[in-house]
């Protein structure tokens, strides 16, 4: 470089004056141009990928715990690149990919990328979504215990002191959590047994530890009783005696079954709901009343991932369906059906163990839940209303006491019911409505 400089100057002295001008501006351009060619060399050495460092900070926890229903707040990522040469430090764009939905239990997550030239980073966030089950800090049916602060913390599903019945038997429900380390409830160490069929009072203990070395226990009396024998009306030795049952109204068919029960002077029972079909046909259920059938409690929404993902929940919903009742009729009811009835599995989705202690939680406020021993087959089995009065028939003929399911919500259970009450009072079957305490058909807890 330094040559060719020097021969560029020994050519330019001797010619005239225009022609040094000439040779003086071709000399700067060359130098300019060398110039930029060595800033460029540089530019691009210093800027090769492998002079780059990418880094990636994840903002807020990399492994959350939420639970289902909480919010999910997207903290997001920065990301940067420094040059190791320079120190020159820049700020890249991230892009990310996937989503969390609380409302589903499940593991999410979520993908941060960075790219710098040939450079990449990726970084990730796991997002545990818990089910309501496993959420001990929202323990409002249940007792918790934990023994100091960041210690785990022990939830009791039907409290530190439950009472069960034979009938029903005990599920031990229970959960851990650590603020640190989420749901831990596999960890529990349970301690003592319970007899269902003793009755008696057992005691319970638990144990959890977390890896700092915190430990909480709990204890639990569980007081097992016998399940209280129904009353049973006296029944003539020929008498068989007939509980027709309607669930989910009230709806648009409801007032013409009270027509059709009406002419025939035949009492039945109402299990009803509030949001399941139409808000419109609420006050049918002072009717139904008025008409000296029975009203009992079905449930508010109906839905199922809804009043079946805790006790609480499945309470709120009954409390608020015996709220209409009583505005409705004057006076909250005693009398219930379990939406899916007292032997659903779907409930075991969102919430194990929860039809077992709901039953027994049921009979020790005194309520009183039915299930049935007739199906009249409107639950998905058929739409013919002549299908409908052949089961109900073939059903009750078998049974000194019938609880028939029906749903007041078909046109075709609508039309079923008047060939099957001629039917039957021609049979000299009697009808009656149920009442606390009454002959349930219970059937066996699943859950
Ligand atoms: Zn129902």
């Amino acid at each position: 470089m330094s040559e060719t400089e020097k021969e560029t100057i020994q050519e330019t002295e001797a010619p005239v004056m225009s022609e040094v001008k000439k040779v003086r501006n071709l000399r700067a351009i060359v130098i300019i141009l060398v110039i930029l060619a060595v800033l460029g060399l540089m530019y691009l050495h210093l800027m090769s990928p492998s002079r780059w460092t990418l880094s990636m900070k994840v903002k807020g926890s990399q492994e959350l715990t939420l639970y289902q229903g909480d919010k999910y707040v997207e903290k997001g990522c920065t990301a940067k690149c420094r040059n190791d040469r320079t120190g020159v430090v820049r700020t890249l764009s991230v892009s990310q990919e996937g989503e969390v939905d609380t409302k589903k239990p499940g593991t999410y997550t979520i993908t941060y990328r960075a790219k710098y030239f040939g450079n990449s980073i990726s970084k990730k966030r796991t997002v545990k979504v818990m089910d309501n089950l496993v959420d001990a800090r929202k323990a409002s049916m249940y007792d918790t215990f934990s023994s100091e602060k960041n210690a785990p913390v022990i939830g009791l599903y039907g409290g530190k002191n439950t009472t069960v019945f034979d009938a029903f038997g005990f599920y031990d429900g229970y959960v851990a959590t650590d603020e640190k380390e989420g749901y831990i409830t596999d960890r529990v160490k349970v301690t003592g047994s319970v007899d269902k069929d003793k009755p008696g009072t057992y005691m319970l203990g638990y144990s959890v530890a977390d890896k700092d070395g915190h430990i909480t226990m709990a204890e639990r009396l569980v007081t097992v009783k016998k399940f209280p024998v129904p009353k049973l009306r006296e029944l003539n030795p020929d008498e068989k005696i007939i509980y027709l049952t309607f669930d989910d109204g009230p709806g648009q068919y409801t007032d013409q079954i009270l027509s059709i029960l009406d002419k025939y002077q035949v009492k039945a029972t109402f299990f009803v709901t509030a949001t399941a079909y139409d808000k419109n046909y609420l006050n049918l259920i002072k009717k139904e009343a008025e008409h000296g059938h029975a009203v009992g409690v079905h449930s508010y929404t109906h839905k199922y991932d809804q009043i079946y993902s805790n006790d609480q929940a499945f309470w709120d919903d009954f409390n608020a369906m015996n709220d209409i009742i009583e505005q409705q009729t004057g006076k909250r009811t005693t009398i219930m059906r379990f939406p899916g009835g007292g032997s659903n599995t779907v409930s075991k989705k969102y919430c194990p163990g929860i039809m077992t202690r709901l039953a027994n939680e049921a009979t020790v406020q005194g309520y009183w839940y039915f299930d049935w021993n007739v199906m009249s087959g409107d639950a998905g089995e058929t739409k013919d209303s002549s299908v409908m009065v052949e089961r109900m028939k073939a059903g009750v003929e078998k049974n000194g006491r019938s609880i028939i399911l029906c749903h007041d919500t078909h046109e075709y259970t609508m039309n079923a019911v008047e060939p099957f009450l001629q039917w039957a009072l021609s049979r000299g079957y009697s009808f009656d409505c149920l009442q606390n305490g009454f002959f349930a058909a219970h059937q066996k807890i699943n859950n």
